[in-house]
């Protein structure tokens, strides 16, 4: 299956694309995992990169869809994958659209998760003082003044991909509010509401 996760920072989009990823044997890609390990290599796209995240604002569409174009086009991508963090754009999502057309392939759903704005900032806050009380590193952009820019970048570049695909019929969404295995149930709802394959991919029962 070829799934994309919607949602502001925060909503949870990285655990359950795991989860998803899991359960389905496909591969989950974060850009933002892709854009910190780039970052952790210290290359000069990776230094660039790195103010620009730290700041809360998104990276440039040419260094991000490269990557992601490269990482579907393998080998391990081949039955499916699940799209975390990308795309955040409608440059990104054109991008996107063109080449799975060129490989005649297309996207199954579009899951978004759907966050109340003051619970983002509070997740946030608490994931990173859990990081920081487990002796992980605290991402540069888990702090109140970043975490302000990431949502302005989500609401004004990114939000508008949930109505591009409501009007491609695969927008399904999600309340991220309810407990962690809620959400991961309800997404494997709607995954199963699909197409008959969805019912031979194991989606049967509960997670
Ligand atoms: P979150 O979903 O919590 O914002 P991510 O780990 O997905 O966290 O992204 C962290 C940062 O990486 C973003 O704020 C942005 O700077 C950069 N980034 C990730 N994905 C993209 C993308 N598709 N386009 C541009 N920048 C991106």
């Amino acid at each position: 299956m070829r799934l994309i996760m919607l949602g502001p920072p925060g909503a949870g989009k990285g655990t359950q694309a795991a989860r998803l990823a899991e359960r389905l044997g496909v591969p989950q890609l974060s850009t933002g995992d892709m854009l910190r390990a780039v970052v952790a290599k210290g290359s000069l796209v990776g230094l660039a990169a790195r103010d620009v995240m730290a700041r809360g604002e998104l990276v440039g569409d040419d260094i991000v869809v490269n990557s992601v174009l490269e990482c579907i086009a393998e080998p391990g991508a081949a039955s499916g994958f699940i799209l975390d963090g990308f795309p955040r754009t409608l440059g990104q999502a054109r991008a996107l659209d063109e080449a799975l057309e060129q490989a005649r392939l297309g996207l199954d759903a579009v899951l978004e998760l759907k966050v109340v704005e003051a619970v983002l900032l509070d997740r946030i806050i608490y994931r990173a003082r859990e990081a920081k009380a487990a002796g992980q590193r605290v991402r540069s952009d888990d702090n109140p003044e970043a975490l302000k820019v990431r949502l302005e970048a989500y609401q004004t570049q990114t939000q508008p991909l949930a109505d591009y695909y409501r009007t491609a019929g695969l927008l399904h969404t999600v309340d991220g509010l309810m407990p962690i295995d809620q959400v991961t149930s309800s997404l494997f709802a709607e995954l199963r509401l699909l197409t008959p394959v969805a019912g031979s991919l194991h989606l049967t029962g509960d997670i």
